[in-house]
């Protein structure tokens, strides 16, 4: 590994997955060109002292991911991360699922080299296109030798956000990845990186090897809506199950009674809040209020969003954590 003088030459790992960033125009609309186009790299995209090797890992449309291709990527991940070779790694994505896979990747990897995802919400065809702008300001962060230390990042629209916390804010604008109620790490300028802060806490999944289980629902509870979804998902044998609860973590009573149902056919549910921002917290002492949804056996796991919530759960209960070391795992939440 090169020396972490500001002059070194960086060695980075482009990992590309596919994503608008690979994307041109076929006959109605973008298609996949097949790998990461080379008009990525026009211009001053690789900065002086970066030195980028390409890797494909796969050519998708990222709502075609899914946690078994994300706990392939991050197997590869953690080999180029610990084959010695590279300062930094860059992951280029779909938008769609983005956050999903860089969260995954954060709870899994042990911080060795920045790992940076990036995307871009315009493909290399459309005016204003973003990609080769994200390109380089992903590089800039994955080759600083400080990096590491945040965990995986995400740098998009000059912007850097912590996996765990960002998302896709806004369906077609350059500035759509944000991390509400928390904001940027730190900013992209010109040829800076300019670091504002560092997460305190962060999630880690215990050692091991990472298994993903599949039988793990996601219920958004919604008025008079969310109990029929519960009961089918624990009559399907799920052995997780995640539920977007209205504010601090409340549910309509049906949906409590559903709760106490699913907990006892040994599914492990976890709530989480429909809010974009705030932890949920058993305050409410009423029929579906947050004491009486932990009274009947659910864990409440604090201010995730709830796809990433889901991964979690996916990979708690793939690595066989029972219902006490999940709900250890989420009570620093
Ligand atoms: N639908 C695209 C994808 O996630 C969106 C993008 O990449 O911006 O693959």
């Amino acid at each position: 590994m090169s020396d972490q003088t500001e002059s070194a030459v960086r060695e980075i790992a482009l990992v590309s997955t596919g994503g608008t960033i690979e994307m041109t125009t076929g006959s109605k609309g973008l298609v996949i060109a097949g790998g990461i186009n080379h008009h990525l790299f026009d211009g001053d995209v690789i900065p002086a002292n970066v030195r980028v090797t390409q890797i494909k890992f796969s050519s998708i449309p990222s709502p075609h991911m899914t946690p078994g291709i994300m706990r392939e990527l991050c197997l590869r991940l953690e080999e180029l991360a610990t084959v010695g070779k590279y300062d930094g790694i860059v992951v280029t994505h779909g938008t769609d699922t983005l956050e999903e896979s860089a969260f995954l990747a954060d709870i899994y990897l042990k911080e060795q080299i920045p790992v940076v995802f990036t995307a871009a919400m315009r493909s290399s065809v459309e005016m204003g296109v973003d990609g080769p702008r994200n390109l380089r300001g992903a590089l800039l962060v994955a080759a600083n030798p400080e990096v590491h230390k945040l965990g995986v990042t995400v740098v998009l629209n000059d912007e850097i956000h912590a996996a765990g916390r960002v998302t896709k804010t806004y369906t077609s604008n350059v500035s759509s990845f944000a991390s509400p109620g928390y904001g940027p790490l730190g900013f992209v300028d010109q040829d800076r990186i300019l670091l504002q802060r560092i997460p305190l806490w962060r999630l880690h999944l215990p050692p091991g090897e990472l298994s993903m289980n599949v039988n793990v629902g996601l219920v958004r509870i919604a008025s008079g809506f969310g109990a029929r979804e519960i009961r089918f998902s624990a009559d399907c044998e799920d052995k997780g199950l995640v539920i977007e609860a209205f504010g601090r973590g409340n549910v309509p009573v049906d949906v409590a009674l559903a709760v106490e149902y699913a907990v006892g056919k040994g599914t492990v549910v976890c709530i989480t809040s429909r809010c974009y921002v705030g932890r949920v917290l058993g305050v409410y002492d009423y029929s579906g209020g947050g004491i009486d949804l932990e009274q009947k056996g659910a864990i409440f796991a604090g201010d995730m969003q709830g796809h990433k919530l889901r991964l979690l759960l996916m990979a708690c209960v793939g690595m066989k954590m029972n219902r006490q070391e999940i709900s250890e795992l989420l009570k620093g939440l």
